[in-house]
């Protein structure tokens, strides 16, 4: 192993690997099967299962495990070893088709919001050929879609690829439209660029908040923290660095195609990206990345925050999603073209993407909502909970002259008319980028900015993919019908930039002003937190459109409303129940020791020198005993709060008790202990500082 082209994939079954070690029968049906969908023979199964599992036998593998993402938002897998018993007392490797093909894992304890009963508790789970298998330590995974016994998803990997065919069904109907035979199959591909925070082993092992819930829960602001911006592309540490490398490295051998890496606004936050690839494996592989920077964290003694506000007042982490459409053959459809027909058809998609952006804001914002995310939509860092589109001036002109039948200045002809001119290339120009956008055009492609770094990318790809299609679907059915194409284009995209332009917005996103712009003038939706969005996951549009598009069944959406709700209350309540408990036996008792023996100090210098006004002593020790009051009843009316919750009627009802009483009780107990913080002596403090966290590793 010396080049990195050498170990580049070395852990992974894919294509040179299926070429090198299948005959070219067998090659041939699986190809067909990655490509097309077509059905995968029982005996091409056995032939392809017999070749992986000698190829990562050879590799040191000794267990096989079919990897999935189950609705829990992390992947899981149960290991099965190879051995089979041969007559002789020995044991033989063996991998059956049927092994690889399907699983049958005792899934009663994922999440599955009611779609499974408790009778069948057994879920099953199904070989994707699209996405490759790979080694990790002894390991081969199998990526898997896991369902019930009566079909439906248990996970987020099915929506996904339906999503996928959905807008490939879609948008091949439209390439016919525009006289494209060749395309057979229109894919949609996400680069997605990947935040985090490292601190040392030792700071998080010191931080309970750290450990049960992923973010500090405590914590006054530190001296310093990212106001001097010298971290953003700042030189990288050399411990840091040597993570990166180990990182990059572990990345290469899966496949991941890890490109970008630098450190990001906030002391500690650092953030890779990687080349992007199909929404499908570029899901998997984030799940991928954001385990191994886990696991490779531990290596170095470091600990890998991927949490989305680790640190209140410090930037959070978030998840860039840039997302763009494809023919097989390589052709960007968000890419404005050479021809004035590739023109027509490109602003075609364009405006595909406007009209779903607008009709499913609240889906989008539904598909990044999570109680972490919560913090940091709006928070004057991150997008704000509003979804607009960001397009940029060239853009924004354009669509100007189409909508209003004005000449363009960008082109001499004195108008846009669509199937005869040829748009300008736009420029990817750095400096037309407009950071506060949740949903930028980028030139060839869409960076979709408010996921959370947690987040799996499926959710807002399904989302994104159906939205698209949808717009698709109903241009296509106008189009195969007009008597005259190009007018009808004209007109309905004509229509479609009057009736969506409020979406489309190149200001300051974090602008207070422009909240208020959105939801009173403009009428967009601003669902600042999960228990006000999720419930329209529900609303009538929404399950008539996925459910037409065959990316889910009601009762699948019922689930995840519910498992998302679910996830929102327990993250919430651990939460509290985690400060209760450092409140009481750990914050509390600090700051009595330290008022007692400050107190005592008092005494002692008063009986030797009466004149001694001790000042000190005294205004920390009634302020410190007001806080430890104020800390003892905000404690007490939470955990009163929390004990509430189980009145909740149904977990709508719960999430808005959370929301409505618990969150603001949780700000109010924070608020009196990191002022305790900033008057009791640094050495009787229970945990790091946000200073100790923030510059640890050195
Ligand atoms: P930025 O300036 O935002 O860092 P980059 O060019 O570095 O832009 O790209 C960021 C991410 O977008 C990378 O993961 C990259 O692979 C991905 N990307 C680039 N082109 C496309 C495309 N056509 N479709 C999807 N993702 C893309
Ligand atoms: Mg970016």
């Amino acid at each position: 192993m010396s080049t990195v082209s050498d170990y580049f994939g070395s852990m992974v079954f894919d294509d040179r690997m299926m070429r090198a070690n299948l005959s070219a029968e067998v090659y041939a049906s699986l190809r067909k099967t990655i490509d097309e969908g077509t059905e995968l023979d029982i005996s091409v199964a056995n032939a392809v299962a017999e070749a992986m599992k000698n190829w990562a036998v050879e590799k040191g593998a000794t267990h096989y495990t079919h990897w999935f993402q189950p609705l829990t938002g992390i992947t899981a897998e149960k290991h099965d070893s190879f051995i089979s018993p041969s007559p002789d007392g020995g044991v033989i490797m063996e991998f059956s088709g049927k092994e690889l093909i399907k699983g049958e894992p005792d899934a009663s304890s994922f999440p599955s919001g009611g779609l499974r009963a408790t009778f069948e508790a057994r879920g099953y789970t199904a070989w994707d050929p699209t996405s490759y298998a790979f080694i990790k330590g002894k390991t081969l995974c199998i990526p898997t879609a896991f369902c019930s016994y009566g079909g439906h998803a248990l996970d987020k990997k099915t929506p996904l690829l339906r999503s996928m065919e959905a807008l490939n069904r879609q948008a091949l109907r439209i390439l016919r439209l525009f006289g494209n035979d060749k395309a057979k199959r229109v894919v949609s591909s996400v680069g997605p660029e990947q935040e985090y925070f490292l601190i040392t082993k030792e700071m998080y092992d010191a931080r309970p908040d750290l450990r049960y819930t992923g973010r500090t829960l405590f914590g006054a602001k530190p001296p310093k923290g990212q106001e001097m911006d010298d971290h953003y592309f700042g030189v990288i540490n050399p411990r840091v660095a040597a993570y990166m490398e180990d990182l990059n490295e572990e990345l290469w051998k899966l496949g991941v195609l890890a490109k970008t890496e630098h450190n990001e606004v906030a002391p500690a936050q650092h953030e890779l990206a990687p080349i992007y690839t199909t929404t499908n494996i570029a899901t998997d592989h984030n799940q991928l990345t954001m385990e191994m920077m886990q696991k490779v964290a531990a290596k170095h003694g470091l600990v890998c925050l991927l949490h989305e506000k680790p640190f209140d007042g410090v930037n959070g982490s978030g998840k860039h999603n840039n997302w763009s459409i494809a023919t097989d053959d390589g052709q960007n459809l968000l890419s404005p073209g050479a021809t004035p027909y590739e023109n027509a058809q490109f602003l075609l998609f364009l405006c595909a993407v406007i009209k779903a952006v607008d009709d499913y804001q609240d889906l989008l914002r539904i598909s990044v909502a999570t109680a972490g995310n919560d913090h940091r939509l709006g928070a004057n860092e991150a997008p704000p909970a509003v979804v607009s589109i960001f397009l940029g001036d060239e853009l924004n002109a354009v669509l100007e002259a189409i909508e209003t039948g004005a000449p363009y200045k960008g082109i001499e002809k004195t108008q846009m008319k669509l199937g005869a001119d040829v748009l300008p290339k736009f420029n990817r120009d750095t400096t037309d980028r407009n950071r506060t956008s949740p949903f930028a055009f980028t030139g060839n492609k869409f960076e979709f900015r408010m996921l959370g770094s947690s987040n799996s990318i499926a959710c807002a790809n399904i989302m994104l993919n159906s939205a698209v299609a949808e717009s698709l679907k109903i241009y296509a059915d106008r189009l195969e019908a007009a008597a005259d194409f190009e007018t009808t284009l004209h007109e309905m995209l004509q229509k479609t930039i009057k009736d969506h332009k409020r979406i489309i917005f190149n200001g300051n996103g974090y602008d207070e002003s422009w909240i208020k712009e959105a939801t009173e003038k403009r009428g967009l939706l601003n669902y600042p937190t999960t228990a006000d969005c999720m419930p329209h996951l529900l609303d009538k549009k929404n399950v008539e459109m996925l459910t037409a598009h065959g990316v889910y069944s009601e009762a699948e959406l019922k689930s995840r409303c519910e498992i998302m709700l679910e996830n929102y209350c327990k993250t919430i309540v651990i939460e509290a129940n985690t400060m209760t408990a450092m409140a009481k036996t750990q914050i509390l008792p600090a700051i009595e020791a330290y008022c007692a023996d400050t107190a005592r100090n008092a005494s002692v210098k008063k009986a030797l020198a009466p004149e001694l006004a001790c000042h000190y002593e005294a205004n920390a020790v009634r302020r410190l005993s007001a806080l430890a009051d104020q800390i003892c009843e905000k404690g007490e009316a939470l955990e009163e709060a929390v004990v509430s919750l189980g009145d909740a009627e149904n977990i709508e009802a719960e999430a808005v008790m959370i929301r409505d009483r618990v969150l603001g009780l949780m700000k109010e107990l924070r608020t009196a202990c990191d002022e305790a913080e900033t008057i009791t002596a640094k050495s009787y403090w229970p945990f790091p500082s946000y200073a100790d966290l923030l510059f640890s590793v050195k």
